[in-house]
């Protein structure tokens, strides 16, 4: 298929490309698109109990197990320490390397404000390689990009230096199971180390089934203020009656150092839009 799209996600850690696009992951991949994740860190650091080498070999089996739930071309997880990403000329030569041999047309990555530095460093680092992916004597063994590609954020709610303010808005509700499916995958993440990290461990139940209703509960939410949060931006791609219908949505907002596109670019880019 050659009009198929190649959409490069990046993430700090294996689960944060999941919980920003893992819905529009699903649709890609059913639209005959390719996606691939990327995990800056292989995650061996967010853990009570295990850490290093267990921890890590964990994260990446769980990564693969996503891919495979997502459908999605690769889940690359790099092997860098979790907590201690930086944004380093050999990290960055790392990206661009990523970026050219995976040719994507769109990029999605975190914003470079965030309570994590790692998810600071990760957003700095596709800056860095932005525009860079275009000049033939950085990393001059892998060849360049004729063409910036089109990057955009992934959301969040930080509100400094300004809040997130998406230019395009996906209904993932009718893939919201699978999204969830997803995240179910992470179990050294949504039932161990993030529900430690929050005080909340003794609310997870045991049973596999028991958890995913669990997980389905603790996360929605957050999806569902997704789409609360900018129902605005989904009535212009939906129109206002579909738009109020929408329950569950993901967002994305477009970097001013990737090429920029126009509303039409952005409807390619996206193809998930009625037509207008
Ligand atoms: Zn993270």
């Amino acid at each position: 298929m050659s009009d198929a799209l190649h959409v490069l996600v990046f993430g700090a850690h294996p689960d944060d490309c999941d919980f920003s696009a893992g819905g529009v992951a699903t649709l890609y991949g059913r639209g005959g698109h390719r996606v691939k994740f990327v995990s800056m860190t292989n995650g061996d650091a967010g853990h009570h109990e295990i850490g290093g080498i267990e921890l890590a070999r964990r994260r990446l089996g769980e990564a693969q197990a996503v891919a495979r739930v997502l459908g999605l071309a690769e889940y690359q997880v790099l092997d860098n320490h979790d907590g201690e990403l930086e944004p380093t000329l050999a990290n960055r030569r790392q990206v661009i390397r990523i970026i050219r041999e995976f040719q994507p047309d769109l990029i999605l990555t975190p914003r470079p404000n965030d309570y994590h530095p790692d998810h600071r460093y990760t957003s700095v680092l596709v800056q860095d390689a932005a525009y860079m992916v275009t000049v033939p004597n950085i990393v001059t063994l892998t060849d360049h990009l004729a063409r910036n590609p089109v990057i955009a954020y992934v959301v969040d709610r930080f509100r400094r230096p300004y809040p997130f303010t998406p230019d395009v808005v996906v209904d993932v509700g009718p893939v919201i199971e699978r999204k969830l499916d997803a995240l179910h995958c992470h179990t050294s993440q949504v039932y161990e180390w993030l529900p430690y990290n929050a005080g909340r461990l003794d609310e997870v139940p045991s049973g596999e089934t028991e958890r995913r209703r669990w997980l389905a509960q603790r996360y929605l939410s957050r999806f569902e203020n997704v789409a609360n949060d900018h129902r605005s931006v989904l009535a212009r791609w939906y129109g206002p009656a579909r738009a109020e219908a929408i329950r569950y949505a993901e967002a994305f907002e477009v970097c001013e150092y990737g090429s920029q596109p126009s509303a039409e670019d952005l409807r390619r880019l996206f193809p998930f839009f009625p037509d207008p």
